[in-house]
C-alpha cells in the first residue's frame, strides 16, 4: 500500500474571519503551510530578503496528510454553509496541490489561497480564489493569473500598472512594521493607499487582524 502524501503544515486555526481582501470580515479557519521561497524565515536574514517587513512564522510544522488536515479543520468549528477557508504560508503553491484545492474547494464555501504569485496553481474548484500578493524576488518571476491582487505599498508599488493592466481587481494595501498599524510611517503608507483609490481605481485593504491583534 501506497503511503498517503502529506503536506508540510505550519498551523491550523480559528474559527477567525478572512482579514484582507475580497473576503474580508468573512468567517474562516486557516491552513498555513510552511516555507516559502522569498524569505528562509530566520531572523538573522530577514532584512536582506525579499520580504523584510514579512510578520509570518512559516518555519517548522509538522506532516500531515489530507485526511488530517481536514479532520483538524473540521474539529475548529461545526460546519455551516458560510464558512471560509484561508490557504496561506510562507508561499502555500509550494505544496498545495489539486487534491488540496479540489478537498478544500468540497469543504468550504470558499477558500482563499494568498500567494505571492511566483508559482503557477494547479487546477482549482471555481469556488477557490487566488489572492495574489506579488513579491519581488530574484529570478522567480511573478507569472500566475489571479482572481485579485493585492498590492503592498510602497514596498511592491511597482507592480501597480501590471495588475491594472490585468483586468482584475487591484487592493493596495500599506506596509505595516513590526510596531503594528501606527506611526508617522504608516500613516504615509495609508494616505499613498487612499491616493491610488481616488486617482487609480484601487480598493483599500487593511489588515484587520493588526487592528484587533486576533490571530
Ligand atoms: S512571500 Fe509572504 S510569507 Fe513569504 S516572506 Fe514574503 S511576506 Fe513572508
Amino acid at each position: 500500500m501506497t503511503a498517503a502524501r502529506t503536506y508540510q503544515v505550519k498551523s491550523i486555526f480559528g474559527p477567525t474571519v478572512q482579514g484582507e481582501g475580497m473576503h474580508v470580515g468573512q468567517p474562516c479557519v486557516f491552513l498555513r503551510l510552511a516555507g516559502c521561497n522569498a524569505w528562509d524565515g530566520r531572523v538573522e536574514t530577514r532584512a536582506a530578503s525579499a520580504c523584510p517587513y514579512c510578520d509570518t512564522d512559516f518555519r517548522g510544522g509538522e506532516a500531515l496528510d489530507l485526511d488530517a488536515i481536514l479532520a483538524r479543520l473540521h474539529a475548529l468549528i461545526p460546519p455551516r454553509v458560510d464558512l471560509g477557508c484561508v490557504l496561506s504560508g510562507g508561499e502555500p503553491l509550494l505544496q498545495a496541490d489539486a487534491a488540496l484545492l479540489a478537498a478544500l474547494g468540497a469543504a468550504f464555501a470558499w477558500v482563499d489561497i494568498e500567494t505571492n504569485g511566483t508559482r503557477l496553481c494547479p487546477s482549482r474548484p471555481a469556488n477557490v480564489f487566488l489572492s495574489c500578493s506579488p513579491k519581488r524576488i530574484p529570478h522567480q518571476p511573478v507569472v500566475c493569473e489571479p482572481d485579485w491582487w493585492k498590492v503592498l505599498i510602497p514596498d511592491q508599488e511597482h507592480f501597480l500598472d501590471g495588475a491594472l493592466a490585468s483586468g482584475q481587481p487591484v487592493f493596495v494595501q500599506p506596509t505595516c512594521s513590526d510596531s503594528g498599524p501606527e506611526g508617522a510611517i504608516y500613516r504615509a503608507n495609508v494616505a499613498r493607499c487612499l491616493e491610488l483609490c481616488f486617482t487609480r481605481g484601487c480598493r483599500l485593504s487593511l489588515q484587520i487582524h493588526k487592528y484587533l491583534d486576533i490571530p
